[in-house]
């Protein structure tokens, strides 16, 4: 793969111009971008597009960013599709000229999984219409946020399964990553719930696939890390919306005691949602188990049925809106994001044998700053995920482990270290047989890649050779390179 670099004029035009400037060719001589195809001799004009592709400074430095604020690679474009046939029509043209590509949704990542350094950055904040609410799905295009679907759904009388504990990621992004939340103890992952999808391959052809249509490129692509398709719409389940969430949360002494109740409460799928926090106190650390029932009144749900035999210290119960319950922490996180601290996040998951020494280990060695303020602690039942690549332990109830650092202040060093624990805590959770959930900041090797991918590693590098035969797609995973 060559590497190009941004031509003079394309970055003169760039700084200069108020609005985005677009890109009308490419310069194989100085491999760069032009905004003007006249003035170069042999530059080969970009094919029409519906929408638009920009070489600005603000454009590329956003798509050079993310949550985490660590990895900025800068692309030499960024489109703003305006149609399925845009993102195609670059990805043949980045084939062709040994360019990569990155589809970015909301940029939430936390260590470049969604830049493209020297490449084509394609922002799907453009291709996000919901196209249609029918009875038991939605047709919605990749660059729609969560958000925005569940208004929809919810108006509909509808909801999606599960939902991520953040709303503002985009459709697609998640799809390509899994997507857990407290609904995962009773329909699986964001990607379990796919009816089917469209997508660009890494060859720039659309095609369509569903668990009977081209299922391969289907059970490839949902959690596949954008490494063989951009997705581009998707029919996801919708099943029938309860209006109010009851909301218990169940204190426990010790961590022992939570998992236990945990685990208790995961067996019979008591709760329609279930999750567990942990977070620092002036003498150690508070455990919080998260039980949430979904239901419409006049039906109500009984509580000592719910909670006696899970015997908390102490309880709060408190009832709000369902749709209040699944945006409860937007505001939260918009907040935060304007404070552009950098976020060198750990996820992992954890076999069910081994998640308590481990976790008890990681508490001993995590200062409340280190932390970056809750850490999520949560059992799933691993026989209600089905996509081969999401990976997790075999085992059949694992622990997702979710330590959401932020660096405040901002500081470079403090960062680096924090990214240097999180990869001797990933190192320690894989001795144990655990997994990472990739979306934090760990510094993976090829080689941890083909560890993490045990014995789908022969099928994931295959379907990269099938699918994306000249690995133009999502370098900044960094599993092929
Ligand atoms: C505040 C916050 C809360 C979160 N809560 C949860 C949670 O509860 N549960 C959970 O599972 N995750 C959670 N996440 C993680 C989140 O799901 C992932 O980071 C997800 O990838 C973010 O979606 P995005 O739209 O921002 O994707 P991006 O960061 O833009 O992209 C993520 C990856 O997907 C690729 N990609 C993006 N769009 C597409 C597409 N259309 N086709 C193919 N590949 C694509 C990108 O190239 C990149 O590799 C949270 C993140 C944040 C910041």
């Amino acid at each position: 793969m060559r590497k190009l670099q941004i031509s003079r004029r394309a970055v003169l035009a760039g700084a200069t111009a108020t609005a985005a400037a677009t890109v009308v060719a490419f310069d194989p001589a100085n491999l760069g971008w032009l905004t003007s195809a006249d003035a170069a001799p042999g530059a080969i004009r970009v094919p029409d597009l519906d929408g638009e592709l920009v070489v600005d400074e603000e454009s590329r430095a956003e798509a050079a960013d993310d949550y985490g604020h660590i990895v900025h690679r800068t692309p030499i474009a960024v489109l703003r599709p305006g149609s399925v046939r845009d993102i195609a029509t670059i990805i043949r043209f980045a084939n062709d000229h040994g360019l990569k590509v990155a589809m970015r949704g909301q940029g939430h990542s936390t260590y470049g999984q969604a830049q493209a350094g020297g490449g084509v950055v394609i922002d799907s904040r453009t291709l996000a219409t919901i196209h249609r609410i029918g009875t038991g799905h939605a047709v919605v295009d990749a660059g729609v946020q969560w958000l925005d679907l569940i208004k929809a759904t919810l108006a509909a009388g509808q909801t999606p399964p599960v939902a991520t504990d953040y709303l503002g990621l985009s459709i697609g992004g998640t799809l390509s990553v899994g997507g857990i939340g407290g609904a995962t103890s009773h329909y699986g992952l964001l990607v379990d719930n796919v009816l089917s999808l469209e997508v660009v391959t890494g060859t720039g052809e659309i095609v369509r696939c569903s668990p009977s249509v081209r299922p391969g490129l289907f059970h490839a692509v949902l959690g596949g890390l954008g490494q063989f398709a951009v997705i581009v719409r998707a029919t996801v389940r919708l099943i029938p919306a309860a209006t109010t969430a009851r909301v218990y949360h169940l204190f426990y002494p010790d961590l022992a005691s939570m998992t236990a109740a945990q685990r208790t409460a995961l067996a019979d799928r008591r709760f329609s949602y279930l999750e567990g926090q942990l977070a620092p106190t002036e003498t150690g650390w508070s455990y919080m188990l998260e039980g949430v029932m979904y239901y419409t009144p006049p039906a109500e749900p009984d509580d000592d049925a719910l909670i006696a035999d899970l015997e908390p210290a102490s309880t709060e119960i408190v009832d709000m809106p369902y749709f209040d319950w699944l945006n409860r922490i937007y505001d939260l996180v918009q907040q935060l994001m304007a404070l552009r601290l950098p976020g060198p996040w750990i996820n992992v998951f954890l076999p069910d044998e081994a998640t308590d020494a481990y976790v008890t280990e990681l508490l001993a060695e995590t200062t409340p700053a280190d932390a970056g303020g809750v850490v999520l602690l949560y059992p799933v039942s691993s026989g209600l995920l089905g996509q081969p690549f999401v990976r997790v332990p075999d085992s059949p109830v694992v622990f997702l482990l979710a330590l959401l650092r932020a660096v405040s202040p901002p500081d470079e060093a403090e960062t680096q270290r924090l990214i240097a624990v999180n990869r001797s805590q990933y190192d320690r959770a894989v001795a144990v047989g655990g997994t990472h959930y990739p979306v934090g900041a760990i510094p993976l090797t090829e080689p941890d890649w083909k560890t993490h991918y045990g014995d789908q590693w022969p099928a994931f590098r295959a379907a990269k050779r099938k699918y994306d035969p000249r690995n133009v797609l999502t370098p900044g995973q960094t599993i092929f390179r």
